[in-house]
C-alpha cells in the first residue's frame, strides 16, 4: 500500500513539496503513528513540531467533535462565535507583558508573520523590517523574503518583498558571537537602513529551521533595548518554539524579555490549522477595521482545539512535564555525543533539542549525509525524526510533551541504534 500511494504521489504531487519519509500514515495516537502497511513508529517529528500534546488527545477530540456538531464555519468577521473570543482572552493573558494585550487568529504560520508585520507597519508608519540570517518565517512572499535561510525556500522565487533587511544571527558555535551579531545589527542601521525607518525586528527566540540555535539572554536583552530606544517593535516568532516546546509556554520567558508582538501557530491547536499574533493592545489595534482577518482565520474547530490544548497544559501540568523531559533528553543526548564522534553538538532549549552531525569533531565540518542516513536508519527502526539547519545536518528530537518515560527511552534507544549504523 505504501508503495502504491508513493507512486500516486510521484505522479500527481509537485516535487516542490518536500518529503522526508515515504511513510503514508493510517492512524496516530499519543506519541505513535502507524503506516498503511501496519508498521508502528514513535513520532519524534510531530508533523513539524505541531503535536506537543500528542496525537488524538481525548480532550481535543471531544472539543472538536462537539464544535463540529454545532457548526463548522460561519467566519468570525461575519457572525462571531465564542471559541474565538475565549481563546483570544486566554492567550492574551498567557502572553508575557504587564500591559493590555489582544489576539488575532489566522490559519498558517506564514500568515501570522505577515500579519505581525502589517500590524507593526500600521502602528509605526514605517516601511522596513529586519530579520535574522538563518531564520525561517514561512513560504509566502513576505515570509520568504524575511527568511534568512537561503535555500530551496527561496531558490527561483524572487523578486522578493522590498524593505526587508537581514542582520546576522548570533551563533557562537560557528564563530558569530553575541557581540559580533549585535555589532552586525548596528552596522546594518548605520549603512543599509536608517533605524527610524524600521517598523520591526523579527526574531525566533530559538532559530528552528535554522538548526535549533537559541538566542542568548544577553542578545535578547540587547535587541530589546536597541529596538525600544529606536521606536522599533520587537516581534518574537514563536511558531516553532511556543506552546511548551522549550519548557515554558513561550521561549522568550526564559530570558524575561518581553516582545511587543508574538506570532504562534503549530502546537496551538494540536494539528488543526490555527495561527495568530498576540501582543500589545494599542499596537494590535493599529490596523483599521477590515484590514485583518481571513475567511477561515480562527476557524471554530481550530479554536475549540486550541481551548482544549490550554486545558491539557493546565490539567496535566504539561510545562513541568516538558521541563522534566528536557532534562532527560539533554542527559541522554549528551551521552550520545560522548559516544558518537559524529555528534558535534547537542543544541536547543529544554525539550526543543537537536543533534548536529559533523564530519569530525575537530573541524566540525557539517555532515548532511550522516544526518540523512540517521533519519533513514531511525525510520527503519520505527522512529520518525526530522532534519533542520543551514547545512541540513541537524537532527531534531521533538518528543511529544505527553510521551511516557518508556516511550522516551524506547525512542532514544532507536536513535542510538540508528547512529551506530549510520
Ligand atoms: N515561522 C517559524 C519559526 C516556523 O518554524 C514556521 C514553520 O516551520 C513558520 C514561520 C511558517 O509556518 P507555516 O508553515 O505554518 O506557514
Amino acid at each position: 500500500r505504501n508503495q502504491t500511494l508513493w507512486q500516486l504521489r510521484e505522479r500527481y504531487v509537485p516535487r516542490g513539496v518536500a518529503q522526508a519519509h515515504p511513510v503514508f500514515v493510517a492512524r496516530a495516537e499519543g506519541s505513535r503513528i502507524w503506516d498503511v502497511d501496519g508498521k508502528e513508529y514513535l513520532d519524534f517529528a510531530g508533523g513539524i513540531g505541531v503535536m506537543n500534546v500528542g496525537h488524538g488527545h481525548p480532550r481535543v477530540l471531544q472539543a472538536v467533535r462537539a464544535q463540529l456538531e454545532r457548526f463548522t464555519h460561519v467566519c468570525f468577521q461575519v457572525t462571531p462565535y465564542e471559541a474565538y473570543v475565549r481563546l483570544a482572552e486566554r492567550l492574551a493573558k498567557l502572553a508575557p507583558g504587564d500591559f493590555g494585550k489582544k489576539t488575532l487568529f489566522l490559519t498558517t504560520g506564514a500568515e501570522a508573520v505577515e500579519n505581525a508585520v502589517k500590524i507593526a507597519r500600521a502602528y509605526t508608519g514605517r516601511p522596513a523590517v529586519v530579520a535574522l540570517t538563518h531564520s525561517f518565517h514561512g513560504r509566502t512572499l513576505l515570509g520568504m523574503s524575511l527568511t534568512g535561510k537561503a535555500s530551496y525556500y527561496k531558490q527561483n522565487f524572487g523578486p522578493f518583498a522590498p524593505e526587508v533587511y537581514h542582520a546576522p544571527a548570533p551563533y557562537s558555535y560557528r564563530g558569530m558571537s553575541d557581540e559580533m551579531a549585535l555589532e552586525g545589527l548596528r552596522e546594518l542601521f548605520r549603512t543599509a537602513v536608517d533605524p527610524e525607518r524600521v517598523a520591526a525586528l523579527v526574531v525566533e527566540p530559538v532559530l528552528g529551521e535554522g538548526g535549533f540555535i537559541p538566542l542568548s539572554e544577553t542578545y535578547l536583552r540587547e535587541i530589546r533595548e536597541i529596538t525600544a530606544s529606536q521606536g522599533i517593535l520587537l516581534i518574537a516568532d514563536e511558531i516553532q518554539s511556543g506552546f511548551g516546546r522549550t519548557g515554558k509556554m513561550w521561549a522568550v520567558e526564559h530570558s524575561g524579555v518581553v516582545p511587543d508582538l508574538i506570532t504562534f501557530a503549530k502546537s496551538v491547536a494540536a494539528g488543526l490549522p490555527l495561527s495568530g499574533v498576540v501582543g500589545r493592545a494599542e499596537v494590535m489595534d493599529a490596523p483599521k477595521p477590515g484590514g485583518l482577518g481571513g475567511t477561515y482565520a480562527g476557524n471554530p474547530l481550530a479554536c475549540a482545539a486550541g481551548l482544549a490544548v490550554l486545558d491539557i497544559f493546565e490539567e496535566e501540568g504539561l510545562l513541568e512535564r516538558a521541563r522534566a523531559l528536557g532534562r532527560v533528553l539533554w542527559q541522554a543526548l549528551g551521552r550520545l555525543k560522548d559516544r558518537f564522534p559524529q555528534v558535534g553538538e547537542v543544541r536547543g532549549l529544554g525539550p526543543m533539542v537537536a543533534l548536529e552531525l559533523v564530519r569530525d569533531p575537530e573541524t566540525r565540518e557539517p555532515a548532511p549525509d550522516l544526518a540523512q542516513a540517521t533519519l533513514e536508519e531511525a525510520r527503519r527502526r520505527g522512529l520518525i525524526l526530522l532534519k533542520a539547519g543551514m547545512y541540513g545536518n541537524v537532527v531534531r528530537v521533538l518528543v511529544p510533551l505527553v510521551a511516557t518515560e518508556a516511550e522516551v527511552h524506547e525512542g532514544l534507544a532507536r536513535l542510538s541504534a540508528a547512529l551506530e549504523v549510520a
